[in-house]
């Protein structure tokens, strides 16, 4: 497998100037020479004075992506204009138009010169030429509009493209309330001359709603969306997804832990390929044990990797086992650089760095692997022990693919973070990106926070910058445990970023304010206090790195924390309500949903953690509650304030609070949903 080098894709913005009222251009990137922009072609008029003027074109067959395509811009320019265009197929379109919008792979596109298929993954070509405008990327006629392993987005990302950039599209947060659209009674696309790439070629945003809707347990359940609610959240989420470009423009390589399992498969006949333990013994003890650590620097172990248990094929998956293990023989120990007696990573207790063990693993592995197949591209994941850049000048290259994954002993993968770290974590960054490797992202941190307005933008927001700028290529994100209410601005500036990872941080961050009209610096107000509440409570080292568990929450947010939270949504409400526009005061009423649920969630795990569950008088107080916090889940389901089914799996995490949970769930009666046909409370 190769990867092609970003250096292939012109960096520069197209740059409108925004004080001309005009949105930034090239949210994607420009292919270089192949774009001239101010072209002779004139805009296209679609809407002008409340009237339409254009029609809607696409293929007699057109693929499912075209057509989803025109659905979502006829439905967008309705909801900005009151218009609703007419959809007409190339064989029958209307002549009473002024205008015609081309989308997808047309009879017409291709005589204007436009080869779809010779378009890379979710490429897409923006051209005006008279009154034509055409929106096109390479198709397969009967792949899902939706799905993001496919490379055929181009046309539906160009829709997009001139929805943010013409009518100033904002998709917030998933389901109707989140998408903003501005009003306007006309609508005048172009001139345009663009190809158009993705920045990274691949966005990946995981997220539990596929396995939610194969399996869901009634426990869970209970806690979380109503059968109907997890079915309607997974649809608009997916939507939403699509929307914000997620999915691979390019096969992404694998990263996972490959070595698991290859104890009990290999480790009878040779123990010897396993790591050497403290008290001088190969392996584990329990044959079955699924993550041994292996003994990287044996020549045997090398030979049979490339010549019996890899298949030959374009990748050669080297990712270790999922633990923080690693061989202590004197040959392996020989291979690590000299270990550094300052800075952060001297800091982790018991902790070697092993990265020069490890490059020089790869290493010798992609040399002899190559010999067989001169495509082979090494992967593996940065993480652990052999997360920090290499100690020496090791040299590697660009077939060797490393996923840059901040984890280790709490101190490299959460934010809010101290300068130093944060400055630590970025030379590692550049140490891995000197050594010549393909760089990937792939971090945990929105793993944390539970309920909680654990908010942060400017340092996760500004370390994704900055690895775009030395070469990343594109990232997989861990998890979209999207508490939606409460960290929204974080969510929205990450999915902005995987679109151009050049935005400067206070610009997505206002897009995202916009969404509130009048109440916006409230709303920035309101943000910025729980932002700083959570960077003093790490600087005050009251911050407990690893929390993802609903216990942690009492000490973070007590009770005091939220009345001038809630003070600033009143008034950031009282604001909106000035606007008639009613959507503008129903988003703030969405982050009071919001921060009342985290409140009664907060509130419930300390009474949950202090209670005694045997006093019965107590347990009926704490059914009582949990009640109430289930109630109020149901009745704003719809709303999707909160992933609830990630907040129930936290909740009934075996190693946290699952037997009290369970316990006081027991005698709680099963809620319904509430309908809320309207939309409204
Ligand atoms: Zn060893």
């Amino acid at each position: 497998m190769k990867i092609s080098r970003p250096e292939r894709i012109q960096r520069n913005r197209t740059g409108y100037n925004k004080s001309l009222g005009l949105c930034w251009s090239g949210r994607w990137l420009l292919l270089a020479g192949l774009w001239t922009c101010w072209t002779s072609s004139a805009a296209v008029v679609i809407v002008e004075d409340g009237e339409a003027r254009a029609v809607v074109v696409i293929a007699d067959d057109a693929s499912a992506t075209a057509r989803y395509a025109a659905d979502e811009f006829v439905e967008h320019v309705e909801r900005a204009t009151g218009r609703r265009l007419t959809i007409a197929t190339e064989g029958a379109v209307p002549a009473s138009y002024a205008g015609r919008v081309f989308i997808g792979d047309t009879v017409a596109a291709r005589q204007e010169g436009i080869a779809p298929d010779t378009l890379g993954g979710d490429v897409f070509v923006l051209r005006t030429r008279g009154t034509d405008l055409y929106v096109v990327g390479k198709e397969d006629q009967e792949v899902d509009p939706l799905d993001e392993r496919q490379p055929y987005g181009g046309t539906l990302f160009g829709v997009y493209e001139l929805l943010e950039r013409y009518l100033q599209v904002r998709w917030l947060w998933p389901g109707e309330l989140g998408t903003f659209v501005p009003s306007t009674d006309t609508v005048v696309l172009g001139p345009l001359d663009e190809v158009v790439a993705p920045a990274l070629r691949w966005r990946r945003f995981r997220n539990r709603m596929p396995r939610a809707l194969r399996h869901y347990p009634d426990e869970v359940r209970r806690l979380a969306f109503s059968q109907e609610g997890l079915e309607r959240y997974a649809r608009d989420l997916q939507i939403y997804r699509r929307r914000q470009r997620l999915g691979d423009s390019e096969p992404k390589p694998t990263a996972g832990h490959y070595f698991f399992n290859w104890w009990p498969r290999y480790g009878q006949e040779h123990p010897e390929w396993f790591a050497l333990d403290e008290e001088g013994r190969r392996g584990a003890e329990d044959p079955n044990a699924r993550h041994v650590a292996l003994c990287f620097s044996n020549p045997d172990l090398h030979r049979f990797i490339v010549d019996e248990a890899w298949d030959g094929g374009d990748e050669l998956r080297l990712g270790d086992i999922d633990r923080s293990v690693y061989c202590l023989c004197d040959e392996c120990m020989a291979w690590d650089g000299p270990q550094p007696t300052s800075g952060p990573a001297s800091r982790i207790p018991g902790q070697r760095i092993t990265s020069d063990r490890y490059a020089r693993f790869w290493k010798t592995i992609y040399e002899k692997a190559v010999q067989r197949n001169p495509d082979v591209m090494v992967t593996t994941l940065l993480y652990f022990h052999y997360f920090p850049a290499p100690l020496t000048d090791i040299k590697l290259n660009e077939n060797i693919y490393g996923e840059f994954c901040p984890w280790g002993h709490g101190i490299h993968e959460w934010y809010p973070a101290s300068e130093e770290r944060l400055e630590w974590q970025r030379q590692q960054w550049k140490g891995w990106a000197r050594t010549g490797i393909s760089m990937g992202y792939r971090p945990n941190h929105p793993l944390a926070g539970y309920a909680m307005p654990h908010i942060n933008t400017w340092q996760g927001g500004n370390f994704l910058r900055f690895a775009y700028q030395h070469g990343l290529l594109g990232v997989d994100f861990s998890s979209l445990d999207a508490q939606w209410a409460v960290r929204g601005p974080e969510l929205y500036m990450y999915f902005r970023l995987f679109i151009d990872p050049r935005q400067p941080i206070g610009e997505v961050r206002e897009e995202y304010f916009s969404g509130f009209g009048p109440a916006a610096d409230k709303v920035r107000e309101y943000f910025d206090y729980w932002e700083s509440h959570n960077l003093r409570l790490h600087l005050d080292g009251e911050w407990d790195n690893m929390w993802i568990w609903p216990s942690r929450a009492p000490a973070q947010y007590p009770p005091e924390v939220f009345p001038p939270a809630e003070a600033l949504l009143a008034e950031a409400l009282a604001v909106a309500r000035t606007d008639e526009r009613p959507a503008f005061a129903e988003r703030v009423a969405f982050l009071q949903a919001g921060l009342e649920h985290a409140r009664l969630c907060v509130a419930f795990i300390r009474q949950l953690k202090n209670g005694d569950l045997d006093d019965p008088a107590q347990l009926a107080t704490l059914r009582g509650e949990l009640d109430h916090l289930i109630g109020f889940r149901r009745d704003h389901e719809h709303l999707y304030i909160a992933d609830y089914h990630w907040l129930a799996t936290r909740e009934l995490q075996r190693r946290d609070l699952r037997e009290e949970f369970l316990k006081v769930l027991e005698a709680t009666p099963a809620h319904t949903p509430h309908e809320h046909e309207d939309g409204t409370y």
